[in-house]
């Protein structure tokens, strides 16, 4: 195919939004929403130590970016009419992409030390993020990078092993759909309650009668959170291009260590309606706030309140908050199922 399958021009970047991962961190920790979203809402308010770190990859969700980097790498080849990628090809993909990450991290943080500003890099269609240990200081060690290699290459590997490659060839390629088909392209949105909602997936396959939305997923993430996640996509799915549900086929893809099989959930419209219904009281919620703040700019830390869960401050990507500096002196025992979806962090 020569020409990717785009879609339209996304709003301005000053509209409010929402997503799967911007209202996960919002549950998360409402006040890292407006460090990391309200930039362009409120930009001149926050300071700008968390404009910064709002771009940072957290690096525990380093092997699910890589992971899905190469996957993503090896479906744009095969999209451009090329064969797929060899299993060795993919392996050095690892190695190469980790290193690049790590060399932008560097080029990253002596940006924005020497000129207060630094800018994204695209590595043909994925832009890479800088990593948050390398931005603080706190390089990797030897064992570390090892075993980030070799955890994306075990997770590559069981896609392989699950014949990826051959299932999808079975469907056209002009039914293969990216969240951002180009480097300069919109990501995928609809409009939700007079505002855009994205839709960051991996991968949707439209067949014949069948639309299928793909999630690659490495770490230990709850599965009803993985279906909510899909129900999203789900949600874009039916807004636009109509599709009917009962024809939305949702497909979780296991590759960490703790793997299911691969099932095929269908959409459940009154799940999709109940999170649509969540997302349009998230965003006027969210107008309210930005409003009441853009005529009182003293209002902001109060109207988006720090976590009180302190082990969520432990490893927050965003230093410069006082709650993050208030609780590294304290002892605090992870409460069960704390582990986020880092994959909500790639997008
Ligand atoms: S350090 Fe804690 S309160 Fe501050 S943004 Fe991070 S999670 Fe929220």
């Amino acid at each position: 195919m020569d020409v990717l399958p785009q879609w339209p021009d996304w709003p301005t970047s000053r509209s409010l939004s929402i997503s799967y991962s911007s209202a996960g961190m919002f549950d998360r920790c409402e006040r890292s929403w407006i460090n990391r979203y309200g930039f362009p809402q409120v930009g001149g308010i926050i300071p700008f130590a968390y404009g910064a770190q709002g771009k940072l990859l957290p690096y525990q969700a380093l092997v699910g970016t890589l992971t899905d980097n190469v996957i993503e790498l090896a479906i744009r080849r095969r999209l451009s009419g090329k064969e797929w990628p060899s299993g060795d090809q993919m392996m050095r993909g690892v190695s190469f992409l980790l290193q690049e990450y790590i060399t932008f991290s560097h080029s990253w943080r002596d940006q924005i030390a020497d000129f207060g500003r630094a800018e994204d890099k695209y590595y043909h269609e994925i832009r890479l993020r800088p990593v948050d240990r390398i931005f603080f200081n706190e390089p990797f060690s030897k064992d570390e990078l090892n075993g980030f290699t070799a955890s994306a290459a075990a997770c590559l590997r069981k896609w392989l092993d699950a014949e990826f490659p051959d299932e999808l060839d079975a469907i056209d390629l002009e039914g293969w759909w990216l969240s951002k088909p180009g480097m300069n392209s919109a990501p995928a949105w609809y409009w939700l309650a007079g505002h855009p909602a994205y839709a960051s997936f991996d991968l949707i396959v439209k067949a014949k009668d069948e639309t299928i939305i793909y999630d690659w997923k490495t770490g230990k993430v709850r599965l009803a959170d993985v279906l909510t996640q899909l129900h999203a996509y789900a949600a874009f799915a039916a807004a636009y291009w109509g599709d009917p549900l009962d024809q939305i086929r949702l497909v979780p893809v296991w590759l960490g260590e703790e793997s299911l099989p691969v099932t095929l959930y269908r959409a459940n419209e009154s799940r999709i309606k109940e999170l649509q219904q969540e997302w349009t009281h998230r965003i006027a919620v969210l107008r309210e706030r930005i409003e009441r703040i853009r005529q009182d700019r003293r209002l902001w830390m109060e109207l988006f309140p720090a976590t009180t869960d302190a082990w969520k401050c432990k490893g927050c990507q965003f230093r410069a908050c006082p709650t993050y500096q208030k609780v590294q002196s304290l002892s605090v025992t992870p409460p069960p199922d704390s582990e986020p979806d880092w994959s909500m962090y790639n997008d």
